[in-house]
């Protein structure tokens, strides 16, 4: 049963455009349902161009935490009061956090997010080799994360050169552009592409796939796709993109909460509405 709404209810809410396919009112307000506190969350669909007004909103009306997506998160990470530094170093926000004295912060929680997910199936990405397959906006948070948790290199393969080479520089003296045959010397291969979704594409010769890899897809619709499929059946470790949105989510609430929200029930919720969406 949802929480009665009462003048004291905090609200959170997610902004982009379009919104309303976005899983994060069910996830957040599972965990908070599931946490019996008295916050609710809604989705608003922010036109273009729009962004600095939702701010002014979520200043005047008190938000207790805004998420952000497409096309909004690089405006936010212009217009916010300040940034956390992966924030600062993708140019690009998905978390809003009030502070005390009314200024905001942003935060993106999408990479820690992927790491949490890697974690949460037990791999510590510290010291292995990941090739990266997709150069686009999820691809170098995911990037900046494994820098920031001591990944030992990551190699960047992407169809276009210039965006592989920007997304490589995010980790550093520890990134670099490379090809499909960086695969086989690899301990993590992770699908950041956009292929998959909704289709049994895959973005390369799955055949690469051997089970020393962990192979991790950002995609989550299908749940597990035919990367994955082929993965698990040649004996790797695979993880679903799921995950990263699960902890993503749970970490946005971290900040706003300050507690940690329940990620299986989170996980659940969201399972749930992907499989009412068939
Ligand atoms: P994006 O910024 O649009 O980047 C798309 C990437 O896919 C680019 O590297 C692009 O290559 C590549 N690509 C697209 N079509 C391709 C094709 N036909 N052949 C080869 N490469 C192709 O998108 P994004 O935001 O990074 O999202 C990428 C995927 O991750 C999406 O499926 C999204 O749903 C998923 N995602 C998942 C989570 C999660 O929490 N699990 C979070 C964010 C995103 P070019 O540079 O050559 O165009």
């Amino acid at each position: 049963m949802t929480n009665a709404v009462t003048a004291a209810t905090r609200i959170a809410a997610v902004i982009g455009c379009p919104v309303r396919h976005s899983l994060s009112p069910a996830l957040h307000n599972a965990a908070f349902e599931a946490a019996g506190v008295d916050w609710i969350y809604a989705a608003f669909e922010v036109a273009p161009d729009h962004a600095d007004e939702a701010l002014d909103a979520m200043r005047v009306l008190g938000l207790g935490g805004l998420s952000v997506t497409m096309p909004h998160k690089e405006q936010v990470a212009q217009s916010v009061d300040e940034l956390d530094p992966s924030a600062a170093a993708l140019g690009s926000v998905n978390t809003v956090v009030p502070l005390p004295d009314g200024r905001l912060r942003g935060y993106s929680t999408d990479g820690a997010g992927f790491v949490a997910s890697l974690r949460a199936a037990g791999v510590e990405p510290s010291g292995r080799k990941a090739v990266i397959v997709g150069a686009g906006a999820a691809a170098r948070a995911v990037v900046d994360a494994l820098y920031r948790h001591d990944i030992a290199e990551v190699v960047v393969v992407n169809r276009s050169p210039e965006p592989a080479f920007r997304a490589s520089l995010l980790a550093h003296e520890r990134g670099r552009v490379g090809h499909l045959d960086d695969i086989p010397d690899a301990d993590l291969v992770i699908q950041a592409t956009s292929i998959g979704m909704g289709t049994t594409d895959t973005p390369f010769d799955a055949a690469l796939l051997r089970s020393h890899h962990v192979v991790a897809d950002l995609v989550y619709h299908p749940l597990e796709t035919a990367l994955l499929a082929v993965a698990r059946e040649a004996g790797a470790t695979v993880v679903d993109g799921l995950g990263m949105l699960v902890h993503q989510a749970a970490l946005q609430q971290e900040l706003w909460l300050g507690r940690s929200p329940n990620v299986g029930v989170m996980r659940a919720a969201a399972e749930r509405e992907l499989a009412a969406r068939g």
